[in-house]
C-alpha cells in the first residue's frame, strides 16, 4: 500500500465515522479503516493504521475538547437552572410553608378571637351574675328586714323581738350589765279611731314610733309589741336610764301632737319600767313590765310605774 493511499483510507474512514456518527476513538477508527483496508483487499498493518490515526488525532481531539467543552457548558448552564429550580422550589415551598403558616395563624386567631369573645362573654356573664346576685342580697335584706319589721310604724316585729331579747339577757349576763324595758301603751287609743278614723289612728301610731326613735339611743330597739303598744329594749340601762327615757319621751309626746287633716290629735302614754333580774328570762322581763302598765293605766294612765 501506497502512502497516497493510505491518506485516502484515513480520510475515507473519518467520513464514515461521521455518517455513522461515531465519535473519533483510536479504537472506532481502527475498527472502521480495517474494515475499509478489507473492502478494498489490501492488507493494512497496525502500524500504517495507526500513522494514519496520529494524522487525525489532533483534529479528533479538538472535536473531543470541543464535545466536552459544549458538555461542559451544558453541564454548566444545567447547573445554573438547575440552582434557578431549586431555588424556585424553594420559593415555592417557602410560599407554600407561607400558605400554611398563615393559615395557620388565620386559625390561631380566629380561635383567640372565639377564646376571647368567650371571656367576654363569661365575663358579662358573670358582671350579670354578679349583679343579680348583689339585687338578690338587697332583696333578701329587705325581705329579712321586712320579715322583721313592722310595715306600718317601722318598729321591729314581735318576730324580731323574741330573738334580740334573747340575745340582749344573753349578753347582760355575760358581762353582768343592766338590761331595762319599758312596755307603752296609747291611752284611749280607740277614742281616736272612732273620732278621726282609722287612718289617723295609723298616722298617729306611725308618729308616736317616729317620736321615740328620736328619743332614743342607736343601740336601744323599738318593738310594735301590739295594736297601739311598745315595748323598747334599752340595752345597758338600769331603771335610773329607763326613767330617763321615758320621761323624755313623753315631754316630746306631750309637745308633739299629731298634726292630721288639719286637726291636731293629742295623746298620752302610760307605761310600765322593769330592769332585767339574775334569775329571770326575757319572757319574765316583760311580764313584769306589763304588769305595772296596766297599774299605771288603773291609777289614771299618762304616767309610767316602775316594777319591784
Ligand atoms: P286604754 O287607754 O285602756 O289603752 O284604751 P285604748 O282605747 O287605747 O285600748 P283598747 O284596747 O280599748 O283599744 C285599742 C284599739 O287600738 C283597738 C284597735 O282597733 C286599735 N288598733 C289596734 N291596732 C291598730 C292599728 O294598727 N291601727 C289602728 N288605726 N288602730 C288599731
Ligand atoms: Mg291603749
Ligand atoms: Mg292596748
Amino acid at each position: 500500500m501506497t502512502e497516497h493511499t493510505a491518506a485516502q483510507l484515513a480520510r475515507a474512514t473519518l467520513h464514515r465515522l461521521a455518517r455513522l456518527e461515531l465519535p473519533p476513538t483510536p479504537e472506532n477508527y481502527t475498527r472502521i479503516y480495517r474494515e475499509l483496508a478489507g473492502a478494498e483487499g489490501s492488507m493494512l498493518s497496525d502500524e500504517l493504521a495507526y500513522d494514519a490515526c496520529a494524522e487525525l488525532l489532533p483534529v479528533a481531539k479538538a472535536l473531543v475538547a470541543a464535545i466536552t467543552d459544549k458538555t461542559d457548558q451544558l453541564a454548566v448552564s444545567m447547573g445554573e437552572r438547575s440552582r434557578e429550580m431549586e431555588s424556585s422550589v424553594r420559593e415555592l415551598n417557602r410560599a407554600t410553608e407561607k400558605e400554611e403558616i398563615r393559615q395557620v395563624l388565620v386559625g390561631i386567631v380566629s380561635i383567640a378571637n372565639a377564646i376571647r369573645s368567650t371571656v367576654e362573654d363569661s365575663r358579662a356573664d358573670l358582671v350579670s351574675t354578679s349583679e343579680t346576685l348583689k339585687n338578690i342580697r338587697v332583696d333578701l335584706q329587705q325581705t329579712r328586714a321586712l320579715l322583721h319589721e313592722d310595715h306600718l310604724t317601722g318598729a321591729q316585729n314581735r318576730r324580731a323581738m323574741d330573738a334580740i331579747l334573747a340575745q340582749e339577757v344573753a349578753r347582760a349576763r355575760a358581762h353582768h350589765g343592766k338590761l331595762s324595758v319599758i312596755m307603752m301603751d296609747i291611752d284611749h287609743f280607740k277614742t281616736v279611731n272612732d273620732t278621726y278614723g282609722h287612718d289617723a289612728g295609723d298616722n298617729l301610731l306611725s308618729h308616736l314610733a317616729f317620736i321615740a326613735r328620736s328619743v332614743l339611743r342607736e343601740s336601744d330597739v323599738l318593738v310594735r309589741y301590739g295594736g297601739e303598744e311598745f315595748l323598747l329594749i334599752l340595752p345597758d340601762s338600769d331603771m335610773e336610764g329607763a326613767r330617763f327615757v321615758i320621761e323624755r319621751l313623753n315631754q316630746v309626746i306631750h309637745k308633739s301632737p299629731l298634726i292630721y287633716d288639719g286637726k291636731k290629735i293629742a295623746v298620752t302614754c302610760s307605761a310600765g319600767l322593769a330592769e332585767l333580774k339574775d334569775s329571770e328570762n326575757g319572757h319574765a322581763l316583760i311580764l313584769r313590765a306589763d304588769a305595772v302598765l296596766y297599774e299605771a293605766k288603773r291609777e289614771g294612765r299618762d304616767r309610767y310605774k316602775t316594777a319591784d
